[in-house]
């Protein structure tokens, strides 16, 4: 039988992370847990409860408020905020616009890491962010940098968006490169490319053909072999 391992996978905005690794857990019997979800949970908490989110002392205080859950359910997970089901919510592009700047609280990501932790420690888990193989996981066995171009990635976030928001391509391309440039500048755990990450350019690959090369890199790693 195969081994059972822990699989980081990093990168920008809209590079397909939590589409393919949703489906990879899901084949191979892996607990999936999308910390972007995490991150978007809380800010629809503060936003919510009306807290100034660059007011870093109101934000920590708020964050003893804050319960979150990720529920695993059959087409993927869902979010609860203090029991309340957000997990439609949390995709809109007013959540969107706002993440970045939570993310980059040093109280936040304390919290939710602590969490990531201890959600992983089951083994046999895949974690989709940006600071996984660097801060969350960095014994993780597997370790991927997924990305592509700011258009490929922009376009597909306009796709996932379009029919239910009043949003331009060239809007979703815009927020894209300034969450790329918050997440990749910010002090506290920024957005790299660790040096033992395999790095998966996704802008000529479909979403079946990503999903098979996870699985392969996936497959290897549980036999202990290296890559790179
Ligand atoms: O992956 P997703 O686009 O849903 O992530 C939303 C935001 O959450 C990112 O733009 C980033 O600011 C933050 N994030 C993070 N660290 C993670 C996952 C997400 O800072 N591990």
């Amino acid at each position: 039988m195969n081994r059972r391992i822990s699989v980081a996978i990093d990168g920008p905005a809209g590079a397909g992370k939590s589409s393919i690794s949703k489906v990879v857990a899901k084949q191979l019997g892996y607990l999936y847990i999308d910390t972007g979800a995490m991150y978007r949970g809380i800010t629809w908490a503060l936003l919510d409860q009306e807290i100034e989110i660059s007011d870093t002392a109101a934000v920590k205080a708020a964050l003893d408020h804050i319960e979150l859950q990720l529920v695993p359910v059959e087409d993927g997970l869902r979010v609860l905020v203090n029991n309340r089901d957000v997990s439609k919510e949390i995709r809109t592009q007013y959540v969107t616009s706002h993440v970045s700047q939570v993310a980059a609280q040093k109280a936040v990501r304390t919290k939710l890491v602590e969490m990531q932790r201890s959600m992983a420690s089951v083994g046999g888990v895949i974690l989709d962010g940006r600071d996984i193989g660097s801060v969350v996981l960095p014994d993780a066995e597997l370790k991927v940098y997924l990305t592509a171009s700011v258009e490929t990635r922009g376009h597909r976030r306009w796709l996932e968006l379009k029919d239910k928001e009043d949003i331009t391509l060239e809007e979703v391309c815009r927020t894209v490169a300034d969450r790329d440039t918050m997440d990749m500048e910010r002090k506290e755990s920024p957005l790299i490319c660790v040096d033992d990450a395999v790095v998966v350019e996704t802008d000529h690959l479909s979403i079946e053909e990503t999903v098979q090369k996870l699985t392969e890199l996936i497959r290897n790693a549980e036999k202990g072999e290296r890559h790179g």
